[in-house]
């Protein structure tokens, strides 16, 4: 008998659940508002009625959850969600296992986008890669001989809240110099506005340099370098074969055409010439795709 899963994207706002079948084809898609602001009854709530509406009437045999946070398995317990700190509830996790009755698996959502990433368009040409989501925040996963890296918490392959100076711009996370206060969505406007007086979008701010603005041109040049340092970074200490770049501010063409030169400047010991910098494939089903990985894999029909 044909056997099904459900991937699901748990996300500050929006919960999305996707039905795959063992092949990895996509059946159904349902999108949500998750309404996490309610409190811990009704997210619970809003992800059963997902994952019911999701699955269109067909028998799932495991489900698999992305969300913000690192997942510590020993506790069955989701840590380091400050945006959604209803995730974090004691017992939350125990209570959808009890009512699902198939086997639950959770992860980080970034490592669930390096999952899905990485079988988009590296599996079998790269071993060694780190997925990185520029969007809102800065989040990044790690792939390591094929096989996601969780580390010992399960937090392993977060590069977002690395300092690059440790006098630097105060982050969210309440450190010095994260990169996520560099590069975040919200920080290239933030920095924008502090050189300009304007208060604009990443994607206006790009058109702006398009046009030679030279506040535009010098945030984002300082910005490709930035990312350059960073990149490098991953690459000299996990000596990765490949960097993947997704998320809401990913789209603009000039990462790809500026970043790879500042990485190769940064590059350390090893001869490796030009690093490859691949845009992400999926968009933001990516997410959604690689929690439903994580059914697959604990079904058996895939190894990471
Ligand atoms: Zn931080």
């Amino acid at each position: 008998m044909e056997k099904y899963v459900i991937g699901i994207d748990l996300g500050g706002t929006k919960v999305e659940a996707c039905l795959l079948d063992t092949d990895r084809n996509l059946l159904a898609r349902k999108r949500a508002l998750v309404e996490a602001s309610k409190g811990i009854d009704r997210v619970i709530e809003v992800i059963e009625n997902i994952i019911i509406e999701g699955s269109e009437g067909k028998q799932y045999a495991a489900v698999g959850i992305g969300t913000p946070g690192t997942y510590i398995p020993s506790e069955d317990r989701i840590y380091g969600s400050p945006h959604t700190p209803v995730y974090e509830t004691p017992g939350m996790i125990k209570r959808l296992r009890e009512r699902l009755a198939v086997p639950l698996l959770i992860e980080n959502d970034a490592n669930c986008l390096a999952l899905a990433e990485f079988f988009a368009s590296c599996k079998g040409k790269y071993h060694h890669v780190m997925a990185v989501i520029l969007g809102t925040g800065f989040g990044s996963g790690l792939i390591l001989d094929d096989k996601l890296y969780r580390g010992s918490k399960g937090g392993g392959g977060e590069i977002g809240h690395t300092s690059i100076d440790i006098d630097g711009r105060l982050c969210e996370c309440g450190r010095r110099g994260c990169v996520e206060a560099y590069l975040s969505g919200p920080s290239l406007s933030r920095r924008f506005f502090e050189l300009s007086g304007k208060k604009m979008k990443p994607k206006e701010i790009y058109n702006l340099y398009c046009q030679g603005d030279p506040m535009a041109v010098r945030l984002f040049e300082e910005s490709c370098k930035i990312m350059g340092e960073v990149f490098a970074n991953a690459i000299n200490i996990f000596d990765l074969d490949a960097i993947i770049l997704g998320g809401g501010v990913s789209n603009l063409p000039l990462w790809y055409e500026k970043v790879p030169a500042y990485i190769e400047k940064s590059l350390f010991g090893v001869p490796r010439g030009k690093m490859p910098l691949i845009k992400a494939k999926l968009g933001d089903s990516a997410g959604v795709f690689g929690a439903a990985f994580l059914a697959l894999r604990e079904l058996g029909y895939m190894d990471f």
